[in-house]
């Protein structure tokens, strides 16, 4: 290097210069860019003060003295006080040693600096210059990328399938998208010209436009529901309605965003569904479940009243038998139409319940019978079906109001019973439900389901009456009468449950059950008290005497007991005996040819036909109790009713029978039948009902006594 090989003081210490220099440049020269090593920058300054010393012996050396400047410059040196610091290193190195003359010094240390300043300058520029660059390569980026997110928004906007609108906090429409414009039969421009009231709805309710309200006001981000628009043709399109709110940077409301769907064709669809769910298809009326639904809502509010009619069409199943089922369901829905012209007040509703079954749900209760009524009115009309004129008649169960049935499934029950009442009554009538037929009935519903279980657990049980001499008060024979220990009810009389076991067919069980009792009990008798036991009667029902099997029954029970048949009586009314004619009635000869007593119960509260008797294997003629009554006193007895009684008893007599008088109460009626020729009684005032061992008591007390000790000994112990 020229500073190595230049003469002068500091020749032989050029490193010296380098290493000053460096020193000034380093420590502490703030702001200047320095991209290289210590050593580096040593190098580099020895370098060009070498050279700036060769160059002053060069006749014109500014240009190459300013290229050192401008290479300090380029190779980064750009701090504040760079080129102070060198100028006054550079200076001092050479004025000291006066290598270089004062005057070109001057001159030289000038030209370093302009070359320099003027290579930082181009070097700040070419900075500035990059920096600027590279900010708008940035900004480009960034404008790039809003203009693709920009399109991406516009592209969902505008193209989507659903319905997309934007709104400022005044409901004013800012944009919506082809779909939402075409939803309501507009162009988007056009829309945007509407104002919010042209959106408004006759089905919006104020919730809605509440809850809409909630969300201008930021309370809600998010709005959902089910809203109708007026298409422009004025058609009404359900939509479902997202609103989402816009808020700004400072999270103030600032636009709405609406999404709509289309949902008209779904909610049609449902609606659909949902009528089928609730509406007859034959008929078009609200069906079971619809009116099940109204009657409970009715019956949700006590204070509402109303009233309920029950409809029953009379005989439909011949006219569907008859016709066949195409008339039926013409006829079905004549009549459906008449009911509901029928039930044109307000909140009335009509509705089938199934088959012939219709019911009307009258909101005041005391239009009910008025509105069935009408209808029985409607129905005088013959229906014409295809050519047939057919006269169908209805009938009617009105429930008058809520009564006390505390569920609308109770109410309609009792509502269906009394439109039976009213069929049982003649059909083509209305009859008011009655709560006391209404109670009695439940009972029998209830007795009848748990006389099968009553019937095996032994709950019923005979008491006896005995039947006295009227000559000597003795006992003759006794009745026997069931009884019902009912583990709820306690005991019940055969009133409460005989006609019960009659209909609903268990009379033949407990027919078998208290014969087969009696004539047990009156096996014990014969084998305790031979000769004086009494005549065991059993009341059989005309039913029990139909069953084909009746007549074995009674024979096997006859030879099981090995009582004889004597001792047997049975007892059939009056009006038994009317019903019983052909197999019955030889079943009641066969059984009076082996020596069973038969006995006409209740005599005079029926036909009373005594040549009909005449004909009947009778034995016993039992007067009832009525016919007895009249002469209960002297006052009381008219010489009509003793005239009746004395005929009918010489009658009988002369018809071979004997003659029983029930229900003595009295000594009079005793004594008075004993002198018109009355044979036996039976009464209070002989003896109430009893159990079994009472009559055994009896019978124990008038037997011989030592006949009675004997029997006590070898009676078996616990009876
Ligand atoms: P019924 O055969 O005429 O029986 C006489 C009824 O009169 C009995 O009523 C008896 O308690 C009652 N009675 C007896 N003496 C007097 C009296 O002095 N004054 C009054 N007011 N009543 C008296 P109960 O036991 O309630 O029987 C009623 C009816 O039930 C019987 O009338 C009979 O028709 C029927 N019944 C009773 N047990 C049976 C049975 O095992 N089978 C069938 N099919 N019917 C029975
Ligand atoms: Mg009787
Ligand atoms: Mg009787």
């Amino acid at each position: 290097m020229g500073w190595d090989a230049g003469p002068g003081p500091d020749s032989d210490d050029p490193h010296a210069l380098a290493g000053r220099w460096t020193a000034a440049l380093t420590g502490g020269v703030r702001d200047h860019v320095v991209p290289m090593s210590a050593e580096e920058t040593c190098a580099l300054l020895a370098r060009l003060a070498g050279e700036f010393e060769a160059i002053a012996g060069v006749p014109e050396p500014a240009a190459r003295v300013a290229e050192l400047g401008a290479e300090l410059a380029r190779s980064h040196f750009v701090g504040d006080e760079v080129l102070g610091r060198s100028i006054a290193v550079l200076g001092a190195h050479f004025g000291a040693a006066a290598l270089i003359p004062p005057d070109r010094l001057a001159d030289m240390l000038a030209a370093f600096a302009n070359g320099y300043v003027r290579a930082f300058r181009a070097w700040l520029l070419a900075e500035q210059e990059s920096v600027r660059a590279a900010e708008i390569v940035a900004r480009r980026s960034v404008e790039q990328q809003l203009r693709a997110s920009e399109a991406r928004f516009r592209a969902v906007f505008t193209q989507a399938g659903i319905g997309t609108g934007l709104s400022d906090l005044s409901g004013r429409i800012i944009e919506v998208n082809t779909a939402f414009a075409t939803m309501l039969g507009y162009l988007p421009e056009e829309m945007c010209e509407l104002s919010g009231t042209d959106l408004v709805h006759p089905s919006d309710d104020h919730g809605m436009w509440d809850l809409y309200l909630a969300l201008l006001r930021g309370d809600h981000d998010n709005v959902q529901l089910e809203k109708a628009y007026l298409h422009r043709d004025g058609h009404t399109v359900w939509t479902n309605l997202n609103v989402s709110l816009i808020r700004d940077e400072h999270g103030d409301p600032q636009y709405t965003l609406v999404l709509v769907e289309d949902i008209s064709e779904w909610r049609a669809l449902r609606e659909h569904l949902n009528y089928r769910a609730h509406h007859d298809q034959l008929t078009g009326l609200p069906n079971r479940s619809r009116f099940i639904d109204a009657l409970t809502a009715a019956f949700a509010d006590p204070a509402r009243s109303f009233g309920l009619c029950y409809i029953d069409l009379d005989h439909f199943k011949i006219v569907n038998d008859t016709f066949g089922h195409a008339i039926g369901d013409a006829l079905l829905v004549q009549a459906a139409a008449r009911l509901s012209a029928c039930a044109t007040g307000p909140g009335q509703l009509v509705a089938r319940m199934g088959g012939d079954e219709f019911v009307i749900l009258v909101p005041q209760s005391v239009g009910a019978s008025e509105v069935a009524e009408t209808v029985l009115d409607a129905f005088t009309q013959p229906f014409d079906i295809h050519g047939h004129h057919l006269t169908v008649t209805a009938s009617i169960g009105v429930m008058a109001a809520r009564t006390e049935h505390t569920s609308a499934d109770e109410l309609l029950q009792a509502a269906d019973t009394t439109m039976y009442w009213a069929k049982a009554a003649g059909r083509g009538r209305y009859v008011i439900f009655d709560a006391d037929r209404g109670r009695r009935e439940h009972t029998r519903t209830e007795l009848s389901a748990a006389m099968p279980a009553a019937l095996t657990r032994d709950e019923l049980f005979l008491d006896y009456q005995p039947i006295v001499d009227l000559a000597d008060a003795q006992m003759v024979a006794v009745e026997a009468l069931v009884r019902w220990r009912h583990p709820v009810l306690g005991v019940l009389t055969p009133a409460q449950f005989v006609d019960l076991a009659e209909d609903n067919g268990h009379i033949g069980a407990l027919g078998a059950l208290v014969l087969e009792r009696a004539c047990r009990d009156s096996r014990d008798w014969h084998d305790r008290y031979p000769g004086s036991t009494p005549t065991v009667s059993v009341n059989v029902s005309a039913a029990e005497v139909s069953d084909p099997t009746w007549l074995d029954r009674v024979q096997h029970v006859l030879s099981d007991t090995g009582i004889p048949p004597e001792s047997l009586q049975l007892e059939l009314t009056e009006r038994a005996f009317m019903q019983t004619s052909g197999r019955p009635l030889q079943a009641l000869r066969t059984l009076a040819a082996l020596g069973v007593h038969i006995a006409i119960d209740d005599f005079g509260t029926g036909y009373s036909n005594l040549v009909y008797l005449s004909q009947l294997p009778l034995d016993v003629i039992k007067l009832a109790g009525p016919f007895v009554h009249r002469i209960r006193t002297p006052d009381a007895a008219s010489p009509s009713d003793v005239l009746v009684l004395e005929s009918i008893i010489e009658l009988s007599h002369a018809l071979g029978f004997t003659v029983t008088a029930e229900c003595v109460e009295t000594s009079y009626q005793a004594s008075r039948l004993h002198d018109l020729g009355c044979d036996t009684a039976q009464g209070w005032l002989f003896h109430r009902p009893m159990p079994v061992d009472e009559v055994t008591d009896l019978l124990e007390d008038r037997s011989p006594a030592p006949h009675r000790a004997a029997r006590s000994a070898a009676a078996p112990p616990g009876r």
